[in-house]
């Protein structure tokens, strides 16, 4: 048996249950959330200021579309009708007045939060509100210094048949949930006396994680997710911020920082190879970086993927097991198993632990950055090509390139308006 270094007490899993003691083993313990170099945040975020994937990601947005096949077209455009008007009344929620004096002096965080998880929701926590991870295009739309943290579990059965059109369908329907229980409990702040402005799970304002972690509701996982104490990345996340008197939590040393490096689980069964098997130090943390380029073709092609999601022992089987497990073994639970490590692509096959599929190099050839830089790229090339002559024909190419352009511009423009958003960041 390990030496246990400290215990955390979590509320328990749904509201009304018992508490619940984590026992983490000391060759775990690092920090309470993530290992970081503040210095090194605030320059990032001063100087290069984080953006929103739909508005830097347009032109794989755009290709996804592409590739989906016909039930995932479907159901994104099912999804994408019944949430718009849920993520437009998000956008508006924080110019809405209260409808009470507040009554000054008085600590709301327990109210807020007693109400929050009998509306449903399954982890809330309060910190500041971290204008360093605001995406440009949002810093004036953000108007309130606290932030309360809401996750919402998303249905354990269907994750684990990932990548899967039944496992990708509570995905949405868990945003769309969580977003209209969220203008609820909004309503609830108003009626304390206070202001509450909606961070939509579709709309999103900022990188919500580091926020999470900071409010104590888990630790960043190797697979680039928030692992939430009782079902890791199944976490759904969305934030209100408030201007309501609040005491903030504070963050957690679950051990996770370390344990990922042991376990790597994800990274062995990531179809694409897009996790990274070391840390690198990035805008100012020590964490486990997600490359994009090669994830993207995969989730676009196979339902979402959410293969480092369905493999992770922290998702199946929750923190509380994996560190008594870790504690009593120093193994990983459910680590080479077929149940825990095997998934099935479609029109492809079954590959169990230590399997993995292999693409071509066409596979991972796909649209990056903005639509309009794509299209500024082409014309070059067929500038290159002298495919753009001085006659009727070059003017033909430019004027498709110019009314190309207007529409990613207009359509950049507009990026926020609901609808556009279902994509998760
Ligand atoms: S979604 Fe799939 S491809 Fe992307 S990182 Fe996770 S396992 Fe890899
Ligand atoms: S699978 Fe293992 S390494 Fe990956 S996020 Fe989960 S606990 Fe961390």
């Amino acid at each position: 048996m390990l030496k246990i270094g400290h215990s955390i007490t979590r509320p328990g899993r749904r509201h009304g249950d018992a508490p619940v003691d984590i026992n983490v083993p000391e060759e775990l313990e690092t920090v309470p959330g993530i290992v970081q170099r503040p210095p090194e945040v605030d320059f990032y975020s001063r100087e290069y200021p984080l953006e929103s994937q739909q508005i830097d990601y347009t032109a794989d947005r755009e290709w996804v579309w592409t590739v989906y096949n016909k039930d995932v077209l479907e159901d994104r455009r099912i999804h994408d009708t019944l949430n718009k008007p849920i993520v437009a009344a998000a956008k508006d929620s924080g110019d809405i007045e209260p409808e009470a004096e507040p009554n000054f002096g008085r600590d709301v965080t327990e109210d807020i939060r007693l109400r929050a998880r009998e509306m449903g929701f399954h982890e809330v926590g309060f910190t500041r509100f971290d204008m360093r991870y605001v995406f440009k295009s949002k810093k004036s739309w953000v108007k309130f210094p606290h932030a309360i943290c809401l996750a919402w579990e998303q249905d354990y059965e269907p994750t684990q048949s990932a990548p899967s059109l039944w496992a990708d369908g509570p995905h949405h329907g868990v945003y769309r949930t969580m977003g209209a229980v969220a203008l609820d409990l909004a309503d609830y702040i108003r009626s304390l006396g206070y202001h509450a402005q909606i961070h939509s799970p579709n709309d999103n304002s900022s990188a919500y994680i580091p926020m999470f972690v900071e409010a104590g509701l888990g630790q960043l996982g190797a697979n680039g997710q928030l692992l939430s104490p009782y079902f890791g990345s199944r976490a759904r996340i969305m934030i209100i911020t408030t201007d309501a008197e609040v005491t903030h939590d504070q963050p957690v040393d679950y051990g996770l920082h370390t344990f990922c490096s042991i376990c790597q689980v994800c990274v062995n069964r990531c179809p694409g190879r897009a996790l990274m098997r070391e840390k690198v130090w990035w805008r100012g943390a020590e964490k486990h970086k997600l490359i994009y380029k090669r994830c993207r073709p995969v989730m676009a092609r196979y339902e979402g993927c959410a293969v480092c999601m369905k493999t992770c022992p922290v998702q199946r089987y929750g923190v509380p097991a994996v560190m008594e497990h870790y504690a009593a073994t120093g193994q990983v639970l459910g680590k080479g198993t077929h149940l825990l490590e095997g998934y099935s692509l479609r029109e492809m096959k079954y590959y169990g632990p230590g399997e993995l599929p292999s693409f071509d190099s066409q596979f991972f050839d796909i649209p990056h950055g903005k639509s309009e830089d794509v299209l500024f790229d082409d014309l070059k090339e067929k500038i290159v090509a002298g495919e753009v002559a001085g006659n009727g024909k070059g003017d033909e190419v430019l004027q498709e390139f110019r009314e190309k352009v207007s529409t990613y511009l207009n359509l950049a423009n507009q990026i926020s308006a609901p609808g556009l958003d279902a994509e998760e960041a």
